[in-house]
């Protein structure tokens, strides 16, 4: 709980990338030092292309800017062109004189974004502006990336830009800029050597609005904990204990700790166990079925209440880079998630004891795998 209040309250709001998460994975790493670990940061870096700016401006006598969304898999740079409306932007809309260097303005709706941007890309324009058919700004992916610019406007600005083009030409300038920023894993390793490794994790960053207790504070705080104890053990096992960063960005710490894994080094680890958003409503255990079925007897000869869990759809977290490529995993999470995400994911909503639990359960299925 120390750990939990220092995390969630002290430090708060830990966004990934931000100042306050590399101050936490400081907090992490001299944690873990003291507990006489060796204890590297490794660092990655992440590109920021959904960004959200002013970065459509109308040039001319009354310049002015627009707030553009990039969209996900967008070109990068700066161009300049004509602003030319092509109704919904399919095939049948675009002129047949071509949009050679001209900037594509197109109207959300019946196809996918990606096929507006193909369309205007094969028809020669130089950057495409979605606006939108809805309210807020034109968000979303482009599936894949497209060696064009494309970003997404709201329909006002949208309805303003036409208007514009019906008083006369209107020159545009977009820009896409891929900021480049740094995010970093803790990893505290104890008896490295040739033999089998267990690797233990959670992440300890949080989205932008919330203080993160329960996500993730809670799965730091029990990774914290279980390496102060097995300190103290000594165990014919490697462990790895990794505090990730960029969880919130899709899983971007684990996703680079793994592929900086080499063939044979994966090859050791027999099991992942990942910690997140733990002690509140219950305590849940999913993955390699194997391994969860040890786990769940480990609990219920503890009197530890656990059960078996499936991952919900379209939620993830650590453990998943881990899984693809064939290693075991086990993941611990709770079983309250109506304030993950929020300002009220406050530690007040985190239960000591059901955190100690899964610390417990956490400690006895390292032991029972070194067994
Ligand atoms: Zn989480």
């Amino acid at each position: 709980m120390v750990h939990l209040r220092w995390l969630s309250q002290t430090l708060g709001v830990r966004a990934s990338t931000s100042p306050q998460e590399r101050e936490a994975a400081g907090y992490i790493a001299d944690q873990l030092i003291s507990y006489g670990y060796q204890v590297e940061i490794q660092e990655f870096t992440v590109p920021i292309i959904q960004d959200i700016g002013m970065n459509l401006r109308v040039e001319g006598l009354e310049s002015r800017t627009f707030t553009t969304a990039t969209l996900l898999g967008s070109g990068r740079g700066e161009v300049t062109g004509p602003l030319t409306f092509v109704g919904l932007g399919r095939e049948q809309d675009l002129p047949a004189e071509g949009l050679e260097g001209r900037i594509a303005l197109i109207e959300r709706g019946e196809i996918t974004f990606r096929d507006k941007a193909l369309n205007a890309h094969l028809s020669g324009a130089a950057g495409v502006v979605i606006f939108n058919n809805a309210l807020g700004l034109t968000r979303g992916t482009l599936s894949g990336s497209l060696d064009i610019l494309v970003v997404g406007v709201s329909r006002d600005d949208g309805e303003e830009l036409l208007r514009l083009l019906n008083r006369g030409d209107v020159t545009v300038t977009l820009r896409v800029v891929r900021e480049e920023r740094t995010s970093q894993n803790v990893v505290a390793t104890k008896d490295g050597g040739k033999g089998a490794v267990v690797i233990l994790g959670a992440h300890y960053d949080s989205v932008p609005e919330s203080p993160g207790a329960n996500d993730n504070g809670s799965g730091t705080a029990v990774l914290l904990t279980l390496a102060q104890e097995l300190a103290q053990m000594d165990l014919p096992i490697e462990l790895r204990f990794i505090a990730f960063g960029a969880e919130e960005l899709g899983l971007l710490g684990s996703s680079h700790y793994v592929s900086t894994l080499p063939e044979n080094e994966r090859n050791r680890v027999v099991a992942m166990l990942n910690f997140d958003a733990l002690g509140s409503g219950g305590l849940r255990v999913g993955g390699d079925d194997l391994l969860v079925g040890q786990i769940l007897t480990i609990a219920d000869n503890l009197s530890i209440s656990a059960f078996s869990t499936q991952e919900p759809s379209g939620a993830s977290s650590d453990h998943a880079p881990f899984r693809a490529v064939d290693i075991p995993v086990a993941f611990f999470v709770g079983n309250e998630f109506s304030r993950i995400h929020t300002p009220n994911d406050g530690i007040e909503f985190v239960d000591p004891e059901l955190l100690g639990q899964t610390a417990t359960l956490g400690l006895e299925t390292v032991a029972s795998l070194v067994r």
